[in-house]
């Protein structure tokens, strides 16, 4: 039978009462906000992809296509034009008929892309650390699409979100991009698995897009000092 006298010394010992739980009202608003904060807190801690200690510009926030869709891209152009990894993790090369393009893989399905670089240092599999070269800024088409000045199309990514096709075999969704177009991508994938930048945090900037595509701000998240963009920022680390 259940034992219902209550007896502090075989208790397990409760957890300690928070602010919210302590307070109805607070409590429900917790209750709104939690899966934002659940998703912010599984989002890892990049830094920007390229070092510390210089200016950038950067065209903005934008989607993959410049025109519609999630906006998952910014482009950033830094003084020394090195491009490297904003965090340790897989790299992959990503074939097309006019050359590559690199991606990498950080774990928990979080993808970063690297698109229009020119001389690329990495090679498909390898494992790269924060800080890692992956090629210079430029103006290559590899799959297609234009670029304007050389610069990094950096993209954001989950690739254990919902998959293009539901089949687990699926090349796209599991993340080999080979040969997919430029159109393709940054339409039906980027739609699929595209993940929007806006409130994420990349080597201490909160970026945020604006209503129109090449927009939106970039702010310090230790100080709010907040860029316009498309704009310039230094890049402290
Ligand atoms: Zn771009």
């Amino acid at each position: 039978m259940t034992n219902t006298r209550v007896n502090p010394t075989i208790q397990r010992p409760r957890r300690p009462r928070t602010a919210a739980a302590a307070a109805g009202v607070v409590f429900a608003a917790t209750l709104v906000v939690a899966p934002a904060g659940a998703e912010a807190a599984e989002f890892p801690v990049f830094g920007l992809p390229f070092a510390a200690g210089q200016q950038t510009g950067s065209a903005g926030i934008h989607s993959d296509d410049g025109n519609n869709g999630v906006k998952n891209a910014i482009d950033f152009n830094p003084d020394d034009g090195i491009v490297r990894a904003p965090l340790a993790g897989t790299a992959h090369l990503q074939h097309c008929s006019a050359g590559d393009w690199v991606t990498i893989d950080h774990g928990d399905g979080w993808r970063t892309g690297y698109y229009h670089m020119e001389n690329i240092k990495v090679t498909d599999g390898q494992q790269v650390e924060a800080g890692t070269e992956l090629g210079h800024i430029g103006n290559a088409l590899p799959c297609g699409g234009n670029s304007t000045g050389a610069h990094v199309h950096f993209t954001l990514w989950t690739l254990s979100g919902t998959a293009v096709s539901t089949t687990a075999a699926d090349p796209i969704a599991a993340g080999n991009w080979d040969g997919v177009s430029y159109e393709r991508l940054s339409g039906e994938v980027a739609d699929a698995l595209g993940v929007a930048v806006d409130g994420k945090v990349f080597g201490g900037w909160r970026f945020n897009e604006g209503p129109n595509q090449y927009g939106g701000t970039a702010t310090r998240v230790s100080d709010g000092f907040q860029v316009t963009l498309p704009g310039w920022f230094r890049y402290d680390g």
